[in-house]
């Protein structure tokens, strides 16, 4: 082996994978209804596109500042703000090429390595592949079904906590269960945080991605904001997936640390790029309202449908762009023990694609119930019926 050992450490994230096998499956003339994957098939508002022809012709092809041009720090500070109750400043801000950059660098400022970190699993893979990579000891925590969602597991983290533990991921709206916390639950969440003073990392990619209620930030909790680092992502509530642009939100002395580790690694996020971000934030929201509204139909299409299979039970959670219905019934009934030949199995009949449990961590002890992960953002209402109704055939053949 030529490269470093710590390369045994680093994860992945699978889902990429087995859209790489819906594209070939696709390629050989077959149907595909794509639900792996949580890109997005909705175009940008046109009014940012404008922004980033304008800036690219007004010559602002050059390098930017480490952490971020100050329109668009100051942008992002005040959007927070208004949304969460906060009180950040444009030196609370390190923008970022994408949401997912954040994972890493939070960690990389605030982990020495044998430090313990809480995550949940299921969950984003890269918090456990990041952690593993720099020789952190990652602490998976989950969540439990409840009357109309799943809610995170607070006694798992209450067992799994030591003076070891440094760190507390939590994605709060979250990718891929759905599952969203009531205020009672980010109060005991803050809770244990300052009781055990650990650094916080919000992954709020999708807080702006919810259909009913509102959103409320782990930071906004008292004596929070000076221990959390919010991720933001434009990826998801302007459909910017590609454009790659993000921003690390927090106390200014670990932002000072994370823009230098901007230096260090990418010099700074594309410049135009990010003067169509302080259009996103500032300009017409009409775009992203359309967003959600499409969201929504999207979603309750495919519960519908869902809902009506024997053998699968699913929440219609009020926030993200994912489904995670719970299957045990219909595996068993369809003789599958496996995740992997029933995913294919469907794939190949249905052409139906999704993800399940196991691109999101590995299975828990003792957990025993089987589900999917189904992303309904890069799919039409129309596609969705069609493809659902033949994997509800399939699921009673
Ligand atoms: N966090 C969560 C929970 C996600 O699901 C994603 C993307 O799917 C990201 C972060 C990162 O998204 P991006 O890098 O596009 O901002």
């Amino acid at each position: 082996m030529i490269t470093a050992e710590r390369i045994v450490r680093l994860g992945s994230e699978t889902a990429f994978a087995v859209s790489e096998e819906a594209r070939a499956f696709a390629a050989a003339g077959n149907r595909v209804y794509p639900f792996h994957l949580g890109d997005m098939d909705l175009p940008t508002p046109e009014n940012i596109i404008h922004a980033a022809h304008r800036a690219m012709r007004d010559g602002k092809t050059g390098y930017a500042p480490n952490a971020g041009i100050p329109e668009l720090r100051d942008a992002l500070a005040a959007d927070i703000n208004r949304s969460r109750g906060t009180h950040y400043t444009a030196d609370s801000v390190a923008v970022q090429p994408g949401g997912k950059p954040v994972i890493g660098k939070f960690i990389l400022a605030l982990m020495n390595p044998g430090d313990e970190v809480l995550y949940p699993n299921p969950g984003y893979p890269i918090y456990e592949s990041q952690i593993e990579f720099h020789g952190g000891r990652g602490l998976p925590y989950g969540f439990l079904p409840g009357k109309e969602n799943f809610h995170l597991d607070m006694d798992a983290l209450r067992r799994q906590v030591s003076p070891r533990t440094k760190l507390l991921i939590v994605n709060d709206l979250q990718n891929p269960t759905g599952a969203v916390s009531p205020d009672e639950e980010l109060e005991q969440i803050a809770e244990f945080a300052l009781r055990h003073d650990l650094r916080v990392l919000c992954d709020e990619a999708y807080f702006d991605i919810r259909y009913r209620g509102r959103s409320r930030s782990l930071a906004s909790f008292p004596g929070m904001e000076e221990r959390c680092v919010i991720l933001y992502t434009f990826s998801k509530k302007y459909a910017m997936t590609g454009w790659r642009l993000g921003a690390a939100v927090g106390p200014r002395q670990i932002i000072g640390v994370i823009a230098k580790l901007n230096l260090n690694d990418e010099s700074c996020t594309n410049h135009f790029v990010q003067i169509a971000g302080v259009e996103a934030l500032t300009g017409d929201q009409s775009g992203s309202r359309r967003i959600i509204d499409v969201l929504k139909e999207r979603r309750d299409a495919a519960a519908e449908i869902l809902r009506a299979i024997p053998g699968v039970s699913c929440y219609v959670p009020e926030a993200t762009f994912y489904l995670y219905p719970d299957v045990t019934g219909l595996m068993e009934a369809k003789g599958f023990s496996d995740y992997e030949s029933f995913r294919k199995d469907v794939l190949r009949k249905t052409g139906v694609s999704f993800c399940t449990r196991l691109h999101f961590g590995k299975a828990l002890p003792g957990e025993t119930r089987r589900h999917l992960r189904l992303a309904y953002s890069g799919i039409g209402v129309e596609d969705i019926r069609e493809g659902l109704l033949k994997f509800a055939a399939y699921a009673q053949g």
